[in-house]
């Protein structure tokens, strides 16, 4: 028998992560998501949340989403081929499809499951997936899943992507991107991206997880932006961000649809959404297509939130609700982001894994209703924590 604990090499990889400051701890919020937090037993200004909206605590989406649940119940019993759609899930489908201009639309349990197990799906053996090489996590999975041959291109660059195919012309294949990179906050080049697929014969697949509700003038992320309506031909994205509550989608032709709804398998082989965030993920859309203030106000949010970090020389800009603030050194970005959290501000540090090592950054988001003086007083105090750690 040996003595080696059979947890020894975890044990070990634990501590590792603790002296690198890489250690994760979960943060227990006390209260529901919206611009002000409980958390440790006191009142904070959330400025992390990808609930850019603010709708998880909208009191007609809640009521919305009681009467489902007084109507079906909690759970759906079953996947979506089996026992687990109600009306709820086939109405959201519609409006997702009518929101972004497409023949059809499907729901998958998570964004994570929607580019998992559809980029498997469309892409086989023989096939090439270019991906930049920003991309979520989740995009990464798929292309790992696929037999297909996965390139990596360099970030957004659309001369890299093209040497890639030139040296793999005449292949089948798909390009996938995020809209909109979630830690960096930039927009993909679509007018590029979608004339290198359409020019070289390629599906295009766009991640759209921080760009519904966000960017476009009515928030339909990032055709309207580029004025581009209908040129994407797999559209992704997820119920969890912007709309407040769970789930992932893809948009396109019916013909895609169909071909996932009857091959992938995340959405074949898992139990589907309850019927109750279906009505929550359906209210929050409706508001956003009666309510167009909202996406309004976050963009000006945005625009003021980068202008008042410039006044206080800390170098911020973005066009979306992401707004990265570099710092570098792991073991800084966590003293400054404590140090704001003792201040009664929420913003974590962003490391490595998540991004490079030695490219630590804070990483603020922004919401709807975030108010001009928080957002000011919140610059003041990151330009101040940050010269705490100075030098
Ligand atoms: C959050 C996120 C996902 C995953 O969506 P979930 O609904 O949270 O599973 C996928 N892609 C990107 C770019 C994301 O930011």
């Amino acid at each position: 028998m040996s003595a080696v604990s059979k947890w020894q090499r975890f044990e070990e990889e634990l501590l590792a992560l603790q002296e690198q400051h890489l250690y994760r701890k979960i943060k227990v919020i006390e209260s529901p998501q919206s611009s002000h937090i409980r958390y440790r037993n006191r009142d904070m200004l959330m400025l992390a949340s990808n609930s850019y909206l603010d709708l998880c605590d909208e009191e007609r989406i809640k009521a919305y989403a009681v009467k489902a649940l007084m109507e079906y119940g909690t759970g759906s019993g079953g996947s979506r081929l089996t026992t687990g759609t109600t009306v709820y899930h086939t109405q959201l489908e519609e409006a997702l499809a009518r929101f972004k201009e497409r023949e059809s639309a499907m729901v998958f349990n998570t964004g994570f499951a929607a580019n998992s197990g559809v980029i498997p799906c469309l892409c086989r053996e023989g096939d090439v997936i270019y991906s930049d090489e920003l991309n979520h996590a989740s995009i990464i999975d798929g292309c790992r899943q696929s037999r297909a041959e996965t390139v990596i291109y360099r970030h957004n660059d659309m001369a890299d992507l093209e040497r890639k195919i030139l040296e793999r012309q005449g292949r089948q294949g798909l390009i996938v991107s995020d809209g909109v990179f979630s830690m960096d906050g930039d927009i993909v080049n679509l007018p590029g991206l979608v004339n290198l697929a359409d020019t070289y014969g390629l599906l295009s697949m766009i991640d759209e997880a921080h760009a519904t509700g966000v960017i476009g003038a009515t928030g339909r992320g990032c055709e309207e932006y580029f004025h581009m309506e209908g040129r994407i031909d797999i559209l992704m994205g997820t119920l969890s961000k912007a709309l407040g509550a769970e789930g992932g989608y893809i948009c396109g032709s019916r013909t895609l649809t169909e071909y996932l709804k009857n091959n992938a398998r995340s959405y074949i082989f898992s139990t589907s959404l309850s019927p109750v965030i279906m009505a929550a993920a359906k209210r929050a859309l409706e508001l956003i297509e009666e309510e167009t203030w909202r996406v309004r106000r976050l963009q000006e949010n945005i625009r003021w939130f980068c202008r008042q970090l410039q006044e206080h020389d800390v170098d911020a800009s973005s066009d979306t609700a992401i707004i990265p603030i570099r710092i570098g050194d792991e073991e800084k970005a966590m003293r400054v982001s404590e140090k704001l959290m003792e201040l009664g501000f929420f913003i974590p540090a962003i490391r490595y894994p998540t991004v490079r090592k030695g490219e630590a950054m804070l990483r603020a988001a922004l919401m709807a209703s975030h108010t001009k003086e928080e957002l000011s007083a919140a610059a003041r105090a990151i330009a101040e924590s940050i010269r705490c750690y100075e030098g």
